[in-house]
């Protein structure tokens, strides 16, 4: 075969190469109409009837040299590149996903001065539960100390026994809120059921939902509807789109102002109460323009490595963490292993002040 020969044939390919793009693109644009079309019948994209239609019809009209498994195995990967790129357009719409490298939510809160997802690393502390108001008095006035401005008062406790303490209800809010305001701080509690919505608003500054509400839906479109920013924990096994798609109930029900919270995830480990999922919270930081907390306490369930927890929350980009602290732990109504000491809340403090946070970049 001459060289001449090796051109004419290779230039042949070029050609076909260049029209089977074209075909290619121009089978995605119409299968993107059709998504669209299905979309507004309420039908879903993937139709496996219609995918093993054309997969025969394929194989009948098939005259080689390639086999019908070949050609099936390659139709298949185009379907599938159709699929990818139906999602892509779908995950785009959702309101919680990051569409621009500087797209941020900052929360402001009520004194019009203290926010979260400004570039600074926020505390978010107080003890499990709140049980009396010597207990909120001291460690209040520790937290005030080093400039923490948001308070646990939680007082419904989600707890797996029913015969483990449950929590203080109404009159734990009246304290939380009375050493809130005496030290220049903000509440945030955990909601169970939106009848409670509009009794906490009298008390609390941010809703909180805890884990196990994350994919309660009803709740979360009531808290659309509130004027408080809310808190939004990532469920005992939740996916970290589950955990955005339940932000976005939120968000498309109104309230913009979510905040989001790794607390740990369930894996085989024992010697943590949970797994710290902190590739989680580095992919959240790219995809979602929602602020990202860290629970270096339910994470762990234990406070010995909450020093190391909260140095690599810090350095994680995150923007900012939630610890328990507790005036005699042992003691505590609830989570007594977890709660921090008040001096041990003390060192962590400086311990993370010696690390500095940088913006998360993807690698290119
Ligand atoms: C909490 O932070 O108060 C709590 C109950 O944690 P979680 O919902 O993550 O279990
Ligand atoms: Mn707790």
């Amino acid at each position: 075969m001459s060289n001449n020969q090796l051109q004419e044939l290779r230039s042949q390919i070029d050609v076909i190469n260049l029209q089977i793009l074209e075909l290619l693109n121009k089978r995605a644009t119409i299968a993107s109409e059709i998504g669209k079309v299905q979309q507004a019948m309420g039908t879903s994209f993937y139709d496996p009837q219609r995918e093993s239609q054309m997969l025969t019809a394929l194989e009948q009209n098939n005259k080689g040299p390639f086999s019908n498994e070949t050609i099936k195995a390659l139709f298949k990967e185009v379907f599938r590149a159709s699929m990818a790129l139906e999602e892509k357009e779908a995950k785009a719409k959702i309101l919680v996903q990051r569409k621009t490298a500087d797209e941020r939510t900052v929360i402001t809160l009520p004194d019009g001065v203290t926010k979260i997802g400004d570039g600074n690393f926020t505390i978010i502390s107080g003890p499990c539960a709140v049980e009396s108001y010597e207990q909120m008095d001291t460690t209040a006035a520790a937290l005030a100390e080093r400039g923490v401005k948001i308070l646990r008062g939680m007082v419904f406790k989600p707890r797996t026994s029913p015969y483990d303490y449950q929590g203080m209800g109404e009159p734990g809010l009246k304290i939380a809120r009375q050493v809130a305001n005496k030290y220049g701080m903000f509440i945030t509690s955990e909601i169970m059921d939106a009848s409670q919505i509009s009794m906490m608003s009298d008390y609390v500054d941010i809703f909180w939902v805890g884990a196990r509400n994350m994919q309660n839906s009803f709740l979360l479109k009531a808290m659309g509807q509130v004027r408080q920013p809310v808190i939004l924990k990532r469920g005992l096994s939740a996916t970290l789109e589950e955990f955005l798609y339940a932000a976005e109930y939120i968000v498309s029900s109104g309230n913009p102002n979510v905040i989001l919270i790794e607390r740990g995830i369930r894996t085989f480990e024992k010697a943590t109460r949970n797994t710290l999922d902190i590739g989680g919270v580095a992919v959240l930081k790219l995809d979602s323009h929602l602020p990202i907390i860290v629970d270096i306490s339910h994470s762990a369930g234990r406070r010995d490595i909450a020093i190391p927890l909260a140095r690599v929350a810090k350095a994680s980009g995150a923007d900012g963490l939630m610890v328990e602290v507790h005036p005699n732990p042992p003691v505590a109504m609830s989570d007594a292993k977890q709660q921090l000491y008040i001096h041990q809340f003390h060192s962590l403090m400086e311990a993370i002040d010696r690390v500095h946070i940088d913006e998360p970049v993807p690698a290119k």
